[in-house]
């Protein structure tokens, strides 16, 4: 045996994440005198918000006229009517006090001339229901993200909040326990990657903020912590994934490494050309062009490499002209593009355009919720929330962004439903008293975690294992991209869930060579594969089973959005086999308030 030290201990919450959602969550409980674990991968600043750059959505009206029922319309029509309709009417309504909130724990948002926050337009963002173009994101230049994340972390270091919050950075969520008999989550199983050893979290509330991932896809613009583990857990526990197959692709990654440029460049005048100079997406958008919403963008750049109008040797990617926009506009409202593009690919955006390709971004599927943040699960057609267990930001899906999400809707969906399931997390331990689910027995982890602790003791004490990890995450992540991104075509699904089988099976012959368990980085990278690999099938199955296209999901072999067989939700569940079953529920097509807007024809 390889000698695993455990250690337990006891929280009234635990939040798994410490990105824009796990400390927006943290907050409230903070604020509710909580004790309150939060665990995460690395510190929380270093979170993936923190790249965030373009901004985030309010209809405050700053720049010109503007209501959140506009913003509602355009997120649903962005969503492609699958976006739940109370959600979008609860986070575009709650948006502009969102904004002023964080305006007073000290965001420092840029500013108009007036002293008002600074506002930019941005894709698929409009005015009177789509008549023209809104001014709705706001911004601090291009680093959004980064001022968010500290303005959030700042706010529980207060001296009545930072008593009840204890952080746990380099921590790696292993599994949530669910007790057996009463189905009640009741806590999670973290390896401690500093010194090693397994530590288990028991508490009330458990909450989900493990934020995206795409690193499955060769070209991605996330960071290496986006590895999927929240669906991972919540998956092994048997809660369903809600619309996997919905991956954005973002359309402005540079060139060969992925990395963002905003669509806050095109929001403020850049636009995209090929290989003839012709500004293209004029055929695909005649109305909002550059500023179509993703998906559009993404199949016309795509399309265009397709029909040979690519630029480079090999004719397979396109350019982002910004130099128009002058040297001194771009210093001051996109400097980090500047350096991101000087630092990759050695372009001077300030004279030439950015060589860039769409690029894996964002999931808009993820653990279910309400739009209070507590997951659900299905009895029948009726959502049925789960006592004690809540998701917020990417990894959740209360349905903000339906089939393809909006630039800058992000951010706000991440403070939001952090606050959300934070709030709701201490009312609902005030309201209803639970019982603390310690199970008070010996042995408590060979009981609940015996799986883990059978992973682990191989791991440490097997071979180095016959297959190297290596080739299974090179041949992964480029399968994906070929065979599940901006277009998706029968064969090549089928050939990928193929492929996939293959891989599962190697992966069990994956052994590590690093026996150490003080910072096993090989044994992290195990983790992350094992979890990919599983994020992978959810996708693939149900971009099989959707035989439409909507939203981010296009398929060549069923190019039109099929209302009559899938205004639905997917809801894939993982079976004891492995195998992974697909259902289809209602989408909430009933806002809280405002009217509902019913599918139309797609016009750009
Ligand atoms: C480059 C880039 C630019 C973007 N720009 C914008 C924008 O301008 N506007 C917008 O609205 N959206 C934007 N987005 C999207 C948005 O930033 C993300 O969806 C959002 O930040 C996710 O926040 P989160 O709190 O859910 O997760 P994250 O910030 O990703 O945090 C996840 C947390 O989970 C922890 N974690 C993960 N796995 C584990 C594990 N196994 N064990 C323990 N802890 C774990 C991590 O350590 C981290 O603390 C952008 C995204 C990217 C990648």
């Amino acid at each position: 045996m390889a000698n695993i030290d455990v250690r337990l201990e006891e929280f009234d919450v635990v939040i798994v994440g410490a990105g824009g959602a796990g400390l927006a969550a943290a907050v409230q409980t903070g604020l509710a005198k909580l004790k309150t674990a939060v665990i995460s991968e690395v510190f929380p600043t270093r979170s993936h918000t923190v790249s965030a750059q373009g901004g985030i959505n309010a209809a405050l009206a700053n720049m010109d006229e503007d209501y959140w029922i506009w913003h509602m319309y355009d997120t649903v029509k962005g969503s492609d009517y699958i976006g739940d309709q109370d959600a979008i009417e609860f986070f575009t309504k709650n948006a502009p006090k969102t904004i002023i909130e964080l305006e007073h724990w000290g965001m420092p948002f840029s500013r108009i001339e007036n002293g008002k926050i600074y506002q930019r337009a941005f894709g698929g963002q409009t005015r009177n229901f789509g008549e023209s173009i809104a001014h709705r994101a706001c911004a601090v230049a291009d680093r959004s993200g980064h001022a968010i994340l500290h303005t959030l972390f700042e706010r529980t270091l207060r001296p009545d909040i930072s008593p009840y919050v204890s952080y746990y950075s380099e921590y790696y969520l292993l599994k949530l326990i669910v007790d057996p008999e009463t189905k009640k989550p009741m806590a999670v199983v973290a390896w401690d990657m500093v010194n090693g050893g397994v530590h288990i979290f028991f508490a009330y509330a458990i909450i989900f903020a493990t934020g995206g991932n795409t690193r499955n896809f060769r070209t991605n613009t996330n960071a290496h912590i986006n590895t999927g583990r929240g669906w991972y857990v919540c998956a092994k526990a048997g809660i369903p994934i809600k619309d996997p197959e919905f991956v954005q692709f973002h359309p402005t990654g540079i060139y060969g490494v992925g990395n963002l440029i905003t669509e806050g460049v095109r929001g403020e005048g850049g636009y995209l050309i090929n290989a003839n100079g012709e500004r293209f997406m004029k055929k695909y958008a005649p109305h909002v062009l550059d500023l179509a919403s993703r998906d559009v963008v993404s199949r016309g750049m795509a399309q265009e490499i397709r029909e040979g109008r690519g630029v480079g040797p090999k004719k397979d990617h396109i350019l982002l002209k910004l130099d128009h926009l002058g040297k001194d506009f771009i210093m001051d409202k996109l400097p980090g593009i500047w350096e991101l593009a000087y630092k990759f690919v050695g372009v001077d955006c300030t004279k030439d355009p950015i060589p860039v390709q769409p690029t894996a971004h964002y999931h808009m599927g993820g653990i279910p919720t309400n739009i209070h943040g507590q997951v659900v699960t299905w009895d029948g057609d009726k959502e049925v929330p789960i006592p004690g267990l809540y998701g917020a930001g990417e990894c959740a899906c209360p349905s903000l962004h339906g089939a393809n999400r909006l630039g800058c809707n992000s951010l706000l969906d991440l403070v939001i439903t952090g606050k959300e399931a934070g709030r709701h997390a201490a009312e609902w331990i005030a309201t209803e008293r639970p019982i603390f689910p310690y199970p008070a027995e010996d042995y408590i982890a060979d009981k609940y975690a015996k799986d883990v602790m059978d992973q682990l003791n191989t791991l440490f004490d097997g071979p180095a294992g016959s297959v190297k990890m290596d080739e299974i995450w090179e041949d992964l992540r480029d399968t994906m991209q070929h065979n599940m991104s901006v277009f998706r075509i029968e064969e090549g699904i089928k050939k990928q869930l193929e492929l996939l089988d293959q891989y599962e099976e190697k992966f069990k012959n994956v052994g590590l060579t690093d026996k150490s368990k003080v910072f096993n980085t090989e044994l992290i990278e195990y983790f992350d594969l094992e979890s990919l690999l599983l994020v992978s099938k959810l996708e693939t199955v149900a971009a099989y089973e959707r035989k439409e296209s909507r939203g981010a999901h296009y398929r060549d072999d069923y190019p039109e959005r099929d209302d009559k067989n899938y205004l639905s939700h997917t809801a894939a569940y993982l079976k004891e086999d492995g195998s992974v079953e697909i259902q289809y529920k209602p989408v909430r097509m009933k806002p809280l308030t405002a009217p509902t807007f019913q599918p139309k024809k797609r016009v750009y």
